[in-house]
């Protein structure tokens, strides 16, 4: 397992899912973005939800958690969600640990499909996935996300959200910075209200999980942006911004979505700044 700093890092795989492929690519048409990812039937694209673990002496830390297990067969037909290869509980199992030995979970933002593992039922109840783990969100992102606009309410599921509030876990973090030795979250704002980005640095190098500024490696291309972004201009800046900055860096990238690609690092190219070297993070330096 690759390590940065103090970190072993893991990558947990928690399953598949299936968004409208127009949608997550916004304004670019479908004769372009098709040929980088074929759609279904019903216009939908593969895509993978791909969280990473972080393991030093004292701390598991986990940077989101999926779609979580706790959806209907509707939900589950409309975004086909697919556990079949991959589960939260499996790849934490395969990783070598369980819930419990959770100590911290850093969530990027509260849509579904990043948070929805954080909480699960017992019997009637919905509680916490991660008894003995501290829910790290941003404080202005949870306000956002509990009083949601009517556009972005689909994905702020509140079983996902309150029965943290309630257990008294989260850690409302106010703004970008260390949260952990090596580690950083950095905030932008055109998908969701101070989504957190995660960094990681130490002498091997920095990985960054882009969670949502850069879902696959595909959206590496300004225009390239989600029809769900709430503020589509901001992310246009806040991605240009980021890149210039990851390429002098030399920054890698994990990217949680993309069907193929779990991780890229960067190059500058007459077209613009491409992904290169695409590998599974067993592969990082
Ligand atoms: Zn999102």
């Amino acid at each position: 397992m690759p390590r940065i700093g103090p970190y072993t890092l893991y990558t947990i795989e928690t399953g598949r899912f299936r968004l409208d492929g127009g949608a997550m690519f916004g304004i670019v048409p479908k004769p372009l973005w098709q040929r980088r990812i074929a759609p279904d039937e019903r216009n939908r694209i593969p895509l993978h939800m791909r969280c990473l673990l972080l393991e030093d002496d004292g701390r598991l830390i986990l940077i989101d958690n999926g779609v979580g297990d706790k959806y209907d067969a509707k939900f589950q037909d409309i975004f086909a969600i697919d556990h079949d290869e991959h589960t939260l509980h499996a790849s934490l199992n395969d990783a070598g640990f369980s819930p419990d030995d959770v100590t911290d979970v850093i969530l990027t933002h509260l849509h579904f499909d990043h948070a929805g593992g954080s909480t699960t039922r017992q019997g009637d109840r919905l509680v916490p996935a991660f008894p003995n783990a501290t829910y790290h969100v941003q404080h202005t992102h949870l306000d956002w996300a509990r009083q949601p606009n009517e556009r972005e309410k689909a994905s702020f599921l509140s079983e996902n959200i309150e029965p943290l509030v309630a257990s008294g876990q989260i850690n409302r973090i106010d703004g970008a910075g260390a949260v952990f030795p090596g580690i950083e979250v950095m905030l932008v704002n055109g998908h969701t209200e101070a989504q957190q980005m995660v960094k990681i640095t130490g002498p091997e190098g920095t990985l960054v999980f882009v969670a949502d500024l850069l879902p696959t490696s595909h959206h590496l291309r300004a225009p390239w942006i989600m029809a769900y972004d709430v503020r589509p201009l901001v992310t246009l800046q806040e991605k240009k911004a980021f890149l210039d900055e990851a390429l002098a860096g030399g920054w890698h990238l994990f990217f949680e979505h993309d069907p193929d690609v779990p991780l890229a690092s960067l190059e500058q190219t007459e077209r613009g700044i491409a992904a290169a070297n695409p590998r599974p993070l067993d592969e990082l330096f």
